[in-house]
């Protein structure tokens, strides 16, 4: 049962060190109540303490990993909306794989997947998991499956499996891998006995929330926390639903059967229908989502939303205040300045990399903000650019005394010039887009 903050106050040292972030006791008892700390925050904790209060400030959604090394870990939320605090584990986006498949197209498909990986705003993003579907009638082409995913992908797998004897052969084969088993019918004793034995995690189907709740019951009464839940509907805006109270109950109400992971499926096949559901899944509240195709366009989308919605909306994400080289700069090479915001600079780059010249790009500290907002709050003015360019020593480094700033901020210069004597500042285009187009039409020498 959920502690007060007073509760937890008593059980805390009181000597107001704030060593946890806080400057009291109090403090970090309250926001250990609203679910919104820690107790590994605080050092101090005695170990009486920490029996109480370990339990009581679990957190509402159990963490889940899949995999042996590196694992997905998944779940451990804490809010409903990104924007009351953040989001911690993304979800693992999987591609199903077929045992009906012929064995040199499967290969191939494992190749091709194995290869496929995006770079976005510094990440390499790549799908997570592959779903081995064991749809065919040959049981050895299950664990003939597992060997070559194996062979050529450490791609962490869910196993898809109806026949329990193939099933566990296929488990021998994963020892160490700690695989996630999606079973097909409700949770019986022989599948807890399965799973402890494999080191594996359980994906429970339910067609319903009541059976839902009763088979992860019974899996907490057995001891087995390593779940994640399947609301098995084709339609998606009751799984959308479903999804919903089950992550509010946990939440809001610490109904523990609902305290873990979600899986969805998509069945919708790919394009805008599969984008559609894998979309809203993602958003909510599916830690696991498995697409029935390998589709790079439907990847490269969900992958960007999942870094929109994954990020913590307190925190920019920023790329580290410096000049960049873009090729081979030499001092006599033409300088670019942007702000410190990660998606500006991988942008602005970009740009200026495709227009083929290498430049130099001094990324300001603008605590990870974009151009327009860092100049309306005052931190991409002359004054704070002047400042940071003596600061990187940019004048010792670089011969060239003109540079190009982002015609967002066209208004500062003026300002610049008068604070940075000897330099021109030359307006440049207000979309990165158009950097190869300016870079061809003005002189830049
Ligand atoms: Fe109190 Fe522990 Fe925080 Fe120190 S670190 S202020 S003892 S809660």
């Amino acid at each position: 049962m959920a502690l007060s903050g007073l509760e937890i106050f008593k059980l805390l040292p009181k000597t107001n060190c704030g060593e946890c972030g806080v400057p009291t006791c109090m403090a970090f008892a309250m926001k250990l109540a609203q679910k919104k700390a820690e107790l590994a925050e605080c050092p101090h904790v005695s170990d009486e303490a920490q029996e109480v209060l370990g339990a009581a400030s679990e957190p509402p959604i159990k963490l889940v990993k899949i995999g042996g090394k590196e694992p997905l870990e998944i779940g451990a939320e804490t809010v409903m909306f990104r924007h009351e605090k953040t989001f911690y584990h993304q979800p693992g986006i999987a591609i199903e794989l077929r045992t009906s498949e012929d064995e040199a197209s499967f290969t191939a498909k494992i190749e091709e997947i194995e290869a496929y990986s995006v770079e976005r705003v510094g990440e390499v993003l790549t799908p997570d998991l592959f779903l081995l579907s064991h749809d065919s009638d040959d049981p050895a082409g299950f664990t003939r499956a597992i060997e070559l995913v194996k062979a050529k992908s450490g791609k962490h797998l869910i196993l898809d499996c109806g026949d329990r004897s193939v099933l566990v052969k296929g488990l021998e084969l994963l020892q160490g891998d700690h695989p996630a088993v999606l079973l097909g019918s409700p949770l019986s004793d022989g599948d807890l006995e399965l799973a402890k034995a494999n080191g594996a995690s359980l994906i429970l189907t339910g067609k319903t929330l009541e059976d839902l709740s009763a088979q992860a019951g019974k899996a907490r009464d057995a001891g087995f926390n390593d779940i994640i839940l399947n609301y098995d509907s084709a339609n998606m805006a009751e799984t959308l639903q479903a999804n919903t109270i089950m992550r509010r109950s946990a939440l809001k109400k610490d109904y523990k059967p609902f305290g873990y992971p979600m899986f969805t499926r998509i069945n919708a096949g790919s394009g805008v229908g599969a984008l559609a559901r894998a979309g809203v899944s993602l958003c909510k509240y599916a830690s696991v989502i498995a697409l029935p195709v390998y589709d790079k366009a439907l990847l490269y989308t969900l992958f960007t939303l999942r870094q929109n919605i994954y990020t913590d909306p307190q925190k920019p994400i920023q790329v580290d205040p410096k000049i960049y080289a873009i090729g081979e700069p030499t001092p006599e090479s033409p300088v670019f300045i942007t702000t410190n915001f990660s998606l500006t600079y991988f942008i602005v780059s970009g740009e200026i990399e495709n227009s083929g010249i290498s430049a130099h790009l001094v990324v300001c500290d603008c605590e990870g903000q974009s151009v327009l907002t860092a100049w309306a709050a005052g931190k991409f003015v002359g004054e704070t650019v002047a400042k940071f360019f003596k600061s990187i020593d940019v004048e010792c480094q670089i011969k060239t005394r003109k540079v190009i700033i982002p015609g967002y901020a066209s208004q500062i210069q003026g300002d610049l010039e008068e604070k940075m004597p000897g330099w021109e500042a030359v307006v440049g285009p207000q979309e990165a887009s158009d950097i190869p187009t300016f870079i061809k039409n003005v002189d830049l020498s």
